[in-house]
Parts: C-alpha cells; sequence; structure tokens
C-alpha cells in the first residue's frame, strides 16, 4: 500500500508518532493509501517553516511580476499532474474522473488569474490637510492556516492558497482526513514549479487534533475555513480568542424556485449537475426545489425520468452520473434523512434508499410533497436527494425558499428576467443562479448569507480577506 508524507518547508516529513491514516476508496470501501498523521509536532514544523518563510520576506519582497510569473509556473505545473493527482482524488473521494481533473486544472486556473492581479493590489492617497501626504498600502496578515473538506479537496485548496500568495502570505493547510492524498500530488507540482521553501506547506491530520491545533496556534495569524457550520463555529472561537480574521465558507440548504413559464429542460439539467453530481455533496447543492403547483405534478415527473437515466458506477468508469457518498457514516445520514422525510409526511417518487452493491451507493432520491417543517427540507443533507415542494404566489415561494438558517446558494427558473432579477433581490442568499445552477467561476465572488458564513472567496472581492490596510500619514512641514 502507497505510503504519502506530509509537506513541509519542501520535504516529505513522516508523522513523529508513525500513525498513519488510511483512506478507501468510496465505490468498494478497500483502502487505497495511507498517509502520516501530522499531530502537534508536526503542525509546529509547519509553522515554524510558514514563519520562517515570512520574516525571510522571501514573497512579500519578491518584485511582483516575479511573484506572478511564479504563479503561471505553478498552474503550468498543476496541470501537467491533473491526470495523476485526478485520478487519486477520483479514488479517495468517489466523484467522477472528469470532474477530478477538473478540479486540478481548477486550480490551475486560480494562480492564473490571481497571478494578473498581484501587481495590481493598489492603496490610495487620502487628502488629509495641505502638509500631510496620506496613503494606504495592502499588506498581508502573515501566517495563514487553511482547513479544507473533503467534497472538493483541491478545489479549496486552490481557491484559498492562490489569493494567500498572491497577496504575500505564507500558508499552512491541513487536509480533510478523508480525502488527503491528491493533495499530496499537488504538492509535487509546487516543487516542480521551484516555489521557495515554507511558502507553502500541506499537512494531513484529524480535525479536532491538527487541526483545532494549528488555528489556535500562537504564531498563526489568520485562519481559513471550509466546511461544515458546527466546525466553523468552533473554529471562529479559537479566532476570537487570539484576536485573529477568519475567513468562513460553511454549509447551505440551497433552493430554487421554478415560476410558471419556467423552461423544464434547464431545471432538469440543473437538478442533474445540482442534486446528483459528486453524490449531492456540494455546498450549494440544489437541495430544494420550491415549484408553482401549475406545473409541479408534469416536472416530478420528469425528475423521475431524469434519475431513472442516471448512469450510477465508481467515479473512474467514464461518463457516470451518480457516484458513491464519501463513506458508510455519510451513507447512513444521508439514508436516515430520506427515511425521515418518508417518515413526516413525504412521498418517495424516486430512490429513498441505499442501493445494494459494494460501495456508499445512495440512489438518486426525489421527495414530492415535502413541507418546510421537514426535517428534509431544514437541513442540509449533503447527498443525492432532492426536495420538491409546492407554493401558489410569488411571496410565499420566496418565504419557503428563505426559510432557512443557511443562505448559501439559491435559485431562480423563469423566462421573465424582470421576476428574475426582483426573485434575486429577495433571496437572502450569496449567490443566485437564475435558468442554470453553477453558473459562477474563480472569477466571480462567492460566499454565504446568515450561518453559511460571511467571508468571500474567488473573484478581485476574495482578495479583500488575505489584506489589511495600513495608512501612512508623513508630515511635509
Ligand atoms: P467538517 O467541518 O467536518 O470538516 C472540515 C475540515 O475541518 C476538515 O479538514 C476537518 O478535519 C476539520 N476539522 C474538524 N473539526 C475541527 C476542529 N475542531 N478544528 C479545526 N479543524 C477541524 O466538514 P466536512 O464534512 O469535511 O465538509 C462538509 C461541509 O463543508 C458541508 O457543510 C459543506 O456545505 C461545507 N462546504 C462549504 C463550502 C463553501 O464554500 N461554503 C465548500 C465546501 C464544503
Amino acid at each position: 500500500m502507497e505510503k504519502y508524507k506530509n509537506f513541509i518547508n519542501n520535504k516529505w516529513i513522516e508523522s513523529e508518532s508513525k500513525e498513519t491514516i488510511k483512506v478507501d476508496d468510496p465505490s468498494n470501501g478497500k483502502i487505497i493509501g495511507e498517509i502520516s498523521c501530522a499531530k502537534k509536532n508536526e503542525v509546529d514544523l509547519a509553522v515554524e517553516a510558514a514563519k520562517n518563510s515570512y520574516n525571510s520576506r522571501v514573497l512579500v519582497d519578491m518584485p511582483l511580476l516575479s511573484r506572478a510569473k511564479l504563479m503561471r509556473k505553478i498552474a503550468e505545473e498543476t496541470r501537467k499532474v491533473s491526470k495523476e493527482g485526478g485520478e487519486l482524488l477520483c479514488y479517495e473521494n468517489g466523484k467522477n474522473i472528469a470532474s477530478a481533473i477538473k478540479e486540478f486544472n481548477d486550480v490551475a486556473d486560480m494562480f492564473d488569474y490571481y497571478a494578473g492581479l498581484t501587481d495590481k493590489l493598489e492603496g490610495k492617497t487620502i487628502p488629509v490637510a495641505k502638509n500631510v501626504f496620506d496613503y494606504t498600502v495592502l499588506e498581508p496578515f502573515g501566517i495563514s492556516a487553511h482547513v479544507v473538506p473533503w467534497n472538493f479537496p483541491l478545489s479549496m485548496i486552490g481557491r484559498s492558497l492562490s489569493c494567500s500568495f498572491a497577496t504575500g502570505n505564507s500558508t499552512i493547510i491541513k487536509t480533510a482526513e478523508l480525502t488527503p492524498l491528491s493533495a499530496t500530488v499537488f504538492a509535487k507540482a509546487i516543487q516542480n514549479a521551484g516555489v521557495p521553501e515554507g511558502l507553502i506547506n500541506i499537512i494531513c491530520g484529524y480535525g479536532n487534533e491538527a487541526g483545532s491545533y494549528l488555528v489556535s496556534h500562537e504564531d498563526v495569524n489568520h485562519v481559513v475555513f471550509t466546511g461544515s457550520v458546527a466546525t466553523g463555529k468552533k473554529i471562529l472561537h479559537a479566532c476570537a480568542d487570539k484576536a485573529i480574521p477568519a475567513v468562513v465558507e460553511l454549509g447551505g440548504k440551497s433552493a430554487g424556485i421554478v415560476y410558471p413559464d419556467a423552461d423544464l429542460n434547464e431545471v432538469l439539467e440543473s437538478a442533474r449537475s445540482g442534486i446528483f453530481s459528486v453524490a449531492g455533496q456540494i455546498c450549494t447543492a440544489m437541495s430544494r426545489l420550491v415549484v408553482h403547483k401549475s406545473i409541479k405534478d408534469e416536472l416530478v415527473d420528469k425528475l423521475v425520468d431524469m434519475s431513472k437515466s442516471l448512469k450510477i458506477g465508481p467515479g473512474i468508469e467514464k461518463d457516470t452520473d451518480l457516484t458513491p457518498v464519501i463513506s458508510e457514516n455519510q451513507l447512513q445520514k444521508v439514508e436516515g434523512y430520506a427515511r425521515s422525510g418518508i417518515q413526516e409526511g413525504a412521498e418517495a417518487a424516486y430512490g429513498g434508499k441505499r442501493l445494494e452493491r459494494e460501495g456508499y451507493f445512495m440512489e438518486p432520491t426525489v421527495l414530492n410533497n415535502v413541507k418546510q417543517s421537514m426535517t428534509v427540507a431544514r437541513e442540509e443533507i449533503f447527498g443525492p436527494v432532492l426536495s420538491v415542494l409546492e407554493y401558489e404566489d410569488q411571496e410565499e415561494a420566496i418565504d419557503i425558499a428563505n426559510d432557512t438558517e443557511y443562505g448559501l446558494g439559491a435559485g431562480v427558473f423563469t423566462k421573465d428576467l424582470k421576476k428574475a432579477s426582483w426573485t434575486a433581490s429577495k433571496l437572502e442568499a450569496g449567490q443566485v443562479y437564475v435558468n442554470k445552477w453553477f453558473t459562477g467561476n474563480h472569477a466571480t465572488p462567492f460566499g454565504g448569507y446568515k450561518q453559511s458564513g460571511y467571508s468571500r472567496e474567488k473573484g478581485v472581492d476574495g482578495l479583500k480577506s488575505y489584506l489589511q490596510v495600513k495608512n501612512v500619514g508623513i508630515s511635509l512641514g
């Protein structure tokens, strides 16, 4: 069995404890590799490496065009390993091979995108008084610790690391214990790109051990967390104790409103990717559809036909639409949610149970006649379970969509763009998709309202979270 290590100060480091974390393939439960488990000692080493690199000012003082060139080199090297890394990601996460390779290419795109912004981080001059020259400069925080989840292991690394690097911070990434292997392939790209030592460190250990120790470490002065609301709150507490900033990107319970004039084929395509790709384990999954009474039966029939047509199988098989969920625990949780929906009065128009085969496969599930009071409509399921709710008037549709503690994504399907923009203005969510789920890319700001978090990643807005403003006033006498 292949054994992977932590990447600290550009070296491959084994845990002093000799403990490892075993990783399985969710399509059959077989162990595919193990990684040396980072503990306090390895967190200390990673933070020390980041601190030394930051104090050396190797990135901070690097001419900005050179920083941009280095970022483009990272992008190039990441693309070169996208097939190797994508395969490992496909095996450890279970997702479709094309999506897994795309994650590596997305990381490369993010590095290319922010490379172009490194030399455009401009301050301003402020007219304080006749004899004062006052200006601002944007500076990095220093040592930035990023804790990432397992559903998009590489994209989430790329999203925060590209910003952190572009702005001159030194970074430590703590990968998720369920999917730590593919990040080691990315670490090879970092090495191949010639990134100076200590600027990027990638370690894996358990969340409640290495993760919590890392975010509380006295030398860490900036934290980025992507994951569940429960963990996010713990991390916010840890950051509050040290009065350091935290970027938090949390869970969701996104709803799409379907107006009577919607193109139902667009709704179907959106459901296919929005709730069934990556087995619904997407923070902005289209987990609820709020459908006008007049078209609900027709849409549910179409959703059932589409669900039946999905190609189910291991992500490594070409063109699979529905792949396994990440673990047996997750499968039990998702199946439990579907069962609770049925017990509370919803109808399983399709699916509702695990599939009788090896691996952690859940049937594509469409629950009809869901009421917003039901658990399935309120809690994040993180599996291929779509809840269909009915409404009669527009205001009611908005109320249902907003009736959640989350506020990550939302959608609207209509041919009437005036109605679409009215709806978008009423929806309490960080991103609103009109007529197609997931319209954004690396250039569009992404983040939550309400308990889904308050930070913004991606796009030009994303950079703000990684920089602090310094004001300098010079008396000219
Ligand atoms: P999680 O919160 O269980 O774990 C996320 C990471 O936090 C893992 O690396 C884990 O090891 C670490 N962790 C756990 N406890 C910790 C602690 N006490 N201190 C420090 N680190 C700790 O989440 P998950 O199950 O890996 O991911 C799924 C969740 O992530 C879902 O809620 C999903 O919606 C959310 N998510 C959000 C976004 C977004 O951009 N908003 C993107 C992807 C996933």
